[in-house]
């Protein structure tokens, strides 16, 4: 198999412990596969970017060993090909405008006694879906996916095992391009895993929610399935995600070797005195041992 794995950091700040472990990941299981592993730097939601994130992340990684093999591809510059996938769907209609603000939405909702509240985001009620008169003279704000029906979607997670979400009910039409302009993350991340010819994702399982989402996706557009590994995440002093917003500090550039070994050992890979190279020739050797499958891809 031709293993291609990826790192896909939003440049919003630095590398932290547990964007690290992410990072550690993606790379010992592309490397013990005999694959390749790629950074690529997701800033497609510009205002959350920060100027020089993307080359302090950079440097973060080389000093802990982990250096892309092909150039580092920037998904601001990637607008023409989201726009080509877009108007694909558009053609098959599983794409549409829509006027709704969210407090058409929320009204909306309302008006049918539904409260459907999904991470502080309503299912969408589908007022703008072609079937139920499209946008009414309204200008279009987004475009959002047609989420088809019936869409089970069920794979098996490496890390997790059976899966299963049904995205029309849990999630709704979702937005592929957002009302200020930009593209949502599932559209580009799903344009760029295909592009890129990734094989296998690697990622935090706060990511997991989304996969289902991104699964569809490559289903609408006939691009193939990537395996999915969602690795458990590193946990705040409040019990949350550590994140930047919750305090959590920069990796230390001055011991990249102790920041492995921190990221590592949450990967339960043994503890390693030795240098960066020599600690992830260690840990690699365990990780081939990992016994990971993967043989239910998902349908619709
Ligand atoms: N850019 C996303 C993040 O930093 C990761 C996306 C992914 O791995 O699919 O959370």
């Amino acid at each position: 198999m031709n293993y291609r794995g990826r790192f896909a950091p939003s440049p919003t700040g630095p590398l932290h412990a547990g964007s690290l472990v992410a990072a550690l990941a993606s790379w010992l299981d592309a490397r013990a596969h005999g694959g390749t592993w790629i950074v690529r730097m997701e800033d497609v939601d510009t205002p959350r970017c920060i100027p020089g994130a993307d080359a302090l992340i950079r440097q973060q990684l080389a000093a802990c060993g982990l250096v892309s093999d092909e150039p580092v591809l920037y998904q601001s510059q990637r607008a023409s090909m989201y726009q080509r996938a877009l108007d694909r769907l558009m053609q098959h209609q599983h794409a549409y405008p829509c006027g709704c603000s969210r407090k058409d939405i929320e009204e909306t909702l309302a008006s049918r006694g539904l409260h459907t509240d999904r991470h502080h985001s309503a299912v969408y009620p589908g007022t703008c879906r072609p079937e139920n008169g499209g946008l009414k003279g309204k200008p279009a704000r987004a475009w959002r996916l047609a989420v088809p029906e019936p869409s089970d979607i069920t794979w098996t997670d490496l890390q997790l095992g059976p899966q299963h979400q049904n995205v029309g009910k849990a999630v709704g039409d979702f937005v592929l391009k957002r009302a200020d302009g930009l593209w949502a993350y599932q559209l580009a991340v799903v344009v760029d895993d295909a592009d890129q010819g990734i094989t296998h994702v690697v990622r935090g399982q706060d990511l997991l929610d989304n996969t289902p989402r991104q699964i569809v996706l490559q289903l609408l557009l006939e691009v193939p399935q990537p395996r999915y590994r969602h690795i458990p995440l590193v946990l705040g002093e409040n019990g949350e995600k550590l994140s930047k917003q919750n305090g959590a500090q920069a990796l230390d550039l001055n011991d990249p070797a102790g920041s492995l070994r921190q990221a590592a050992a949450h990967l339960g890979l043994p503890s390693c005195p030795g240098t960066v190279p020599e600690s992830l020739q260690t840990w690699l050797k365990d990780w081939a041992c990992t016994p990971a499958t993967n043989k239910h891809p998902a349908t619709l």
